[in-house]
């Protein structure tokens, strides 16, 4: 009899046992996209994940980690925002840093540029990858902190060769005063960012130090200013661009004509993305453009030759390279 009921115990366990090697031989042979859970709408969601009220289905369900990265690997309505700030960070980091200018002089502005043209794809990758983590509102808010900080390095360091250039041909007193000032500007607005509470407010963060490069551009114009006279498209570009992205996205336009039927593609914040995209872009051309006109005025004096970069060919033709580029 007792042998009996050892032999029963011994062979349940071994049953478990399989049935849990299984199940583990299972989870790893399953492709994540297999793992997809079924999409909600969005009167299921949290009320800190229904943000935008015409997009009304594709929602993730609250997930851990591993769902979150899983969810790379099936559409839902925040696939296109991940795919279109990750794969910029790939591509960037493959190609900006072989066009920048690395020797003594202009190694801290090029690096200014490679951080804040790579910053904002980070921080919103991260946030819209995990921002249906189960970890509750609080998590989602240091997320979007997350993606705020990203865009404030762009605005911030990424704006310094631009804002240098700018004031190139000015006394050092007030090259410096400018300087220093958009960085007290910027801080300024980084602890407006992080302490924002709503979408807008998170937007007029950025105005000063936005109205303070409008003051440069002016600045670049008249016979002050510097800059490479070849960037000035881009110059207006970078910002245009950006701003009229960031009213489309504030406004939820066109999912507000077609609620719910541009859920998964064509949203406003979709259209944002591309844009804000195409915004770094045209300031990585204009920076180029920029730093090969400061290693060029370093040699020579302000006001003696604007054109003084086409003087230059082996210069020249690294630049119209480079811009290809990107
Ligand atoms: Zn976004």
């Amino acid at each position: 009899m007792m042998n009996t009921k050892t032999l029963e115990t011994e062979s349940n366990e071994s049953i478990t046992i399989t049935s849990t090697i299984n199940k583990q031989i299972n989870k790893f042979t399953t492709p994540p996209w297999k793992d997809m859970p079924d999409l909600l709408t969005w009167k299921d969601m949290p009320e800190h994940l229904q943000f935008n009220p015409y997009v009304h289905t594709g929602y993730r369900p609250l997930q851990n980690v591993k769902g979150c990265l899983n969810s790379l690997f099936y559409m839902h309505n925040e696939t296109i925002n991940i795919l279109t700030h990750g794969i910029p960070i790939v591509y960037i980091l493959a190609t900006v840093p072989t066009v920048l200018f690395w020797d003594n002089s202009f190694r801290f502005l090029s690096w200014c540029h490679l951080v804040g043209a790579v910053s904002p794809w980070c921080g919103s990758f991260v946030y819209h990858l995990f921002m249906n983590l189960e970890r509750g509102e609080t998590v989602y808010y240091r997320l979007l902190q997350l993606d705020m900080f990203g865009i404030w390095m762009s605005q911030s360091f990424g704006a310094l060769p631009f804002v240098t250039a700018s004031v190139f041909c000015l006394s050092g007193f007030l090259k410096w005063l400018t300087i220093i000032s958009y960085c007290i500007l910027c801080l300024w607005g980084l602890h407006k960012a992080l302490t924002a509470s709503s979408p807008w407010q998170r937007r007029l963060c950025f105005a000063l130090p936005f109205l303070m490069r409008v003051l440069l551009t002016i600045l670049r114009i008249s016979r002050f200013g510097g800059g490479n006279p070849t960037a000035m498209v881009h110059v207006f570009l970078q910002d245009g661009v950006s701003v009229f992205g960031g009213a489309i996205g504030a406004m939820h336009i066109p999912e507000k004509w077609f609620p719910g039927l541009l859920d998964v593609i064509g949203n406003s914040h979709n259209i944002m993305h591309i844009l804000v995209v195409v915004a770094v872009y045209s300031m990585h051309q204009a920076t180029v453009r920029d730093l090969e006109w400061m290693w060029t005025m370093s040699n020579s004096k302000c006001g003696t030759s604007t054109n003084h970069t086409f003087d230059i060919p082996l210069i020249n033709n690294f630049t119209t390279d480079s811009h290809s580029e990107l």
